[in-house]
């Protein structure tokens, strides 16, 4: 069993998918051409965003956003220790520096109590991160935020769907981002991203560094976009071809999300009280008003590696999101950190292991990885 297909859904999709493709190729326009406006104006209706800028990935939307916030060199951003690499390489990749801190060891987002600890005179904004299946803790983060008048910008990247008081995820501060890598909720057949924001002015920045610094290019669709040129820009386009497949996916997306729900309950009722493993996800009710958006389903198991050896050699593909905290990561060497410093972090890397999760598996599928977990730690199937 793969740790992801999306083959079925492809299937009942196809006809739709084929319909916009070969609008594509007919309209001649293959990036921020019809299907891109009609995708950005369709996910700021879905998200309640007042704008969605699409972008070549989820990490792009995250440079831009930060870039456009006005991040300056040597400007310091807090960001979670345990995150994909992406989080704190933008920063770098904006001309900031990534400042680490420790997570909730229960619900895997930056923890409000060490980001405070993080600020120093030079930081300039905070970074909260949703990861798996909920959002960071919003309201003790947006309190440090205003505390020391930080700029909030959410890597959302993983968190379509989820919302906090109603809201949606990366509209809680300046701005969030999402991705549609292939295996997140909302997948395109390829690499794009998105900005989500309120903020007229955010929107026209990034839609003019996404196209080269050309100001009004790319956003026509949007009310109230002005036409000039101003910032040295990247090539950052959505292509058409993956907004014509997100547009026909869009149209699925809280049937697929409830899916995921059911396939996240079986997994739960499966893995009860089976020796060795450690926690099932745990849906932290912060406040009441967040909900779950089940995008990986994660557990924490003793012996880790072995497990995920032993689940490989039976055919169930799994993954280890994330095995090294950034503080440890080659890349932020230069920071000065050391082993020890978020031991939230470490143990999350160490113990963390996401178990094959997409709408196209079955009940049956699930049970049957819920059995080979149970025979490896007690030898015995049921
Ligand atoms: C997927 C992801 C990204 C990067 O998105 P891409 O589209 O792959 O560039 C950034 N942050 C988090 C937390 C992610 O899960």
């Amino acid at each position: 069993m793969p740790f992801f297909s999306q083959a079925k859904t492809f299937e009942y999709l196809w006809p739709e998918i084929r319909s916009r493709v070969s609008d594509v190729i007919d309209d001649g326009k293959y990036s921020h051409g019809r299907q891109v406006a009609l995708f950005e104006t369709a996910l700021a209706r879905w998200t309640g965003a007042r704008y969605a800028v699409g972008v070549n990935s989820g990490t792009d939307a995250l440079v831009l956003l930060l870039r456009a916030c006005g991040l300056k060199p040597g400007d310091e951003v807090v960001v979670p220790a345990f995150t994909f690499v992406a989080s704190a390489s933008a920063v770098v990749l904006a001309g900031g520096r990534p400042v680490f801190a420790d997570i909730d060891p229960v619900g895997y987002g930056l923890d409000p109590w060490s980001a405070a600890h993080a600020v120093t005179p030079r930081t300039r904004m905070l970074m909260p991160v949703h990861l798996f299946h909920q959002m960071a803790d919003m309201s003790g983060l947006l309190d440090v935020a205003r505390r020391h008048g930080l700029t909030v910008v959410e890597d959302s990247a993983e968190a379509i769907g989820m919302r906090w008081g109603g809201v949606h995820a990366g509209l809680l501060g300046a701005g969030g981002v999402l991705s549609f890598f292939p295996t997140k909720t909302l997948g395109a057949i390829g690499d794009a991203g998105a900005v989500l924001t309120d903020d007229p002015e955010l929107t026209e920045r990034i839609a003019a560094l996404r196209h080269h610094g050309r100001y009004g290019r790319t956003l026509a669709h949007f009310p109230g976009i002005s036409n000039r040129t101003v910032d040295n820009g990247v090539n950052s386009k959505m292509d058409d071809i993956q907004a014509a497949v997100l547009l026909a996916k869009l149209t699925r997306l809280d049937q697929d999300i409830a899916r995921r729900a059911e396939l996240a309950a079986a997994y739960t009722q499966r893995l009860a009280g089976v020796p060795g493993v450690l926690r099932l996800p745990t849906v932290v009710r912060r406040d009441t008003a967040t909900n779950p958006v089940f995008y990986v389903y994660l557990i924490e198991v003793e012996h880790r590696d072995e497990l995920a050896g032993y689940l490989a050699e039976h055919g169930v593909g799994t993954e280890t999101y994330y095995p090294v905290p950034l503080h440890l990561q080659t890349c932020f060497a230069g920071l000065g950190y050391r082993r020890g410093d978020f031991p939230h972090a470490e143990a999350a890397c160490e113990r963390t292991l996401a178990l094959p999760f997409h709408p196209d598996l079955s009940t049956d599928d699930i049970d049957s990885v819920g059995g080979r977990i149970r025979r490896f730690f007690t030898g015995r199937p049921e």
